[in-house]
């Protein structure tokens, strides 16, 4: 859990508890796994949610993001950001089918179990049923823990 510094005037920030992992957003490796859970590929995902900056009409497969930031023929931005609050819901859908809460806080993902307002009276028979269902997900050595944050939106 990172705590942001700083206030921006006009968002509302909420609060999170969830019993799971949680990992940075640069661990790719972490991320591609967690995928593989419900059959996605962060290739396609990021290819899905990244539109082309520009609109010429141009052979943009053959150029990969590093190579080509702007394109030759507009000098516009050839690749948009990709655009993951819009991404992450994908996942997010994904997870709920497994009964997993699948969140970005902005600096780190959580995958678990939510057990904030809504879910306050969770028993520890849930929180065990859910480290349970992560550690044979993920893994032996799978750490799990309860996270308790802000984001703002
Ligand atoms: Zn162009």
């Amino acid at each position: 859990m990172k705590i942001r510094n700083g206030f921006v005037s006009n968002s509302s920030s909420s609060s999170f508890c969830i019993v799971g992992v949680c990992f940075d957003e640069d661990n790719e490796t972490m991320l591609k796994n967690i995928l593989s859970i419900v059959s996605l590929d962060l290739e396609q995902l990021v290819e899905k949610f990244s539109a082309a900056g520009c609109e010429c009409d141009i052979d943009r497969k053959s150029m990969t993001k590093k190579e080509w930031s702007f394109c030759p023929v507009c000098q516009k931005q050839l690749f948009k950001e990709v655009d993951k609050y819009q991404m992450n819901a994908e996942i997010a859908k994904k997870f709920r089918e497994l009964d997993l809460t699948f969140f970005f806080d902005g600096y780190e993902y959580y995958l678990g179990q939510d057990i904030g307002e809504d879910n306050i009276r969770i028993e520890m028979e849930k929180m065990e049923t859910t480290t349970n269902k992560l550690v044979e997900l993920l893994g032996k050595g799978t750490v799990v823990r309860l996270h308790h944050g802000e984001y703002e939106y």
